[in-house]
């Protein structure tokens, strides 16, 4: 058996046995939630480069991840943040939940933020790709 320590990134202890394939890996850090952040966090720069949709031509291989957007409080609309990086929100259509832009919105009606910047209609078709 050989016990290896992947990345500090990866907060994970792993082991694998001498001569098979592949490795068990548990959670070491006596931080869980730390550990899901960190990893919610590196999977923004990490998988929304590789997998999802791109909505925008951003010149680059940013995507949106549906299923990262939730957990990561709307950073996973990768392709939108690269499109517009000066947004606020980065879900900018009607069914891209953005739990951050949500916030941001219920402050500004509050009061409590304002100049909050959004992009026009205009912009958004300018950058659109077309399908
Ligand atoms: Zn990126």
């Amino acid at each position: 058996m050989v016990l290896f320590v992947l990345p500090a990134t990866s907060n994970a202890l792993c082991f694998r046995v001498s001569g098979s394939r592949g490795a068990v890996c548990v959670p070491a850090s006596k931080k869980p939630k730390k550990m899901v952040l960190n990893h919610v966090t590196y999977s923004i720069n990490s998988l929304c480069h590789f997998f999802g949709r791109r909505r925008f031509d951003t010149g680059d291989h940013s995507h949106n991840l549906l299923w990262l957007a939730p957990f990561s409080f709307g950073e996973a609309w990768h392709n939108n943040h690269h499109a517009f990086p000066t947004s606020a929100i980065h879900g900018l259509g009607r069914r891209e939940i953005d739990l951050s832009g949500i916030m941001i919105s219920a402050l500004e009606r509050l009061g409590l933020v304002w100049d909050v910047q959004r992009i026009s209609p205009d912009r958004l078709a300018a950058k659109a790709l077309t399908r």
